[in-house]
């Protein structure tokens, strides 16, 4: 980690890097591509859904039922809106207390969030998790949706897009990600990267091409060991 904090910037993922959402979102695919008629489970939909995004899937599972499924993005996104904003999004472990150390070094790098999600989702995931506050909250300047570029991981652009807006360049920033599509996307970004294991496996991540990857962000402290 000592290496990886010579940086100017870290460009966090948010879902399944600062905000456990993941098991739940993925559960919630599953039940609506098996409601279009693609029986799958959770794990299927880990395997085959993670780090995509619902354009994606759509013409996948349109792909798989040889028609057009355009309501899948509505019936998954009522339902996760729905149990994301009741609450009960937690932390990733160890999360916050990454954030504290960064907060406690001296001339550290800036940091910032970019997520494949809407803004709705990343506003309901970070607030609901308390990790908002620690970015300067929703309407802060550091908070980027591949929405608001229309342009999706594995694309470069949307960490490209963050690294310009927070006036760093891409060989001074890190990326802290948890989908092989991330880690995809920080290569052809030319960022180094943090692959974080949990749903996908670390080995995974490596073979994308993370620079190092971590079983969980606990073992990143304290920084600079
Ligand atoms: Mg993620």
């Amino acid at each position: 980690m000592r290496e990886l904090l010579d940086c100017d910037l870290i460009i966090f993922d948010c879902d399944g890097v600062l905000v456990d959402t993941e098991p739940m979102t993925t559960r919630l695919i599953a039940e609506s591509v098996s409601h279009f008629g693609w029986a799958v489970d959770q794990a299927f939909a880990i395997e085959t859904f993670k780090g995509k995004d619902m354009k994606e899937i759509v013409a996948m599972v349109g792909d798989h039922l040889g028609r057009a499924v355009p309501e899948l993005t509505e019936h998954y996104r009522a339902r996760m809106y729905a149990e994301l904003e009741g609450g009960g999004a937690e932390p990733i472990p160890g999360a916050v207390e990454l954030l504290d150390a960064l907060d406690a070094l001296t001339g550290g790098p800036k940091r910032c969030v970019a997520s494949n999600g809407p803004r709705r989702k990343m506003q309901a995931s970070l607030l609901s998790s308390g990790i908002a506050d620690r970015f300067g909250g929703m309407e802060s300047p550091t908070i980027f949706s591949a929405y608001d570029i229309e342009k999706w991981k594995p694309d470069p652009a949307l960490f490209l897009h963050a690294c310009a807006q927070m006036g760093a360049t891409p060989d001074r920033c890190v990326v802290f990600e948890d989908s092989e599509s991330g880690i995809e996307a920080a290569v052809r970004a030319g960022m180094r990267s943090v692959g974080v294991g949990g749903l996908t496996p670390t080995a995974k991540l490596s073979a994308k091409g993370a620079t190092i990857t971590v079983e969980t962000l606990h073992e990143l402290l304290p920084l600079g060991v």
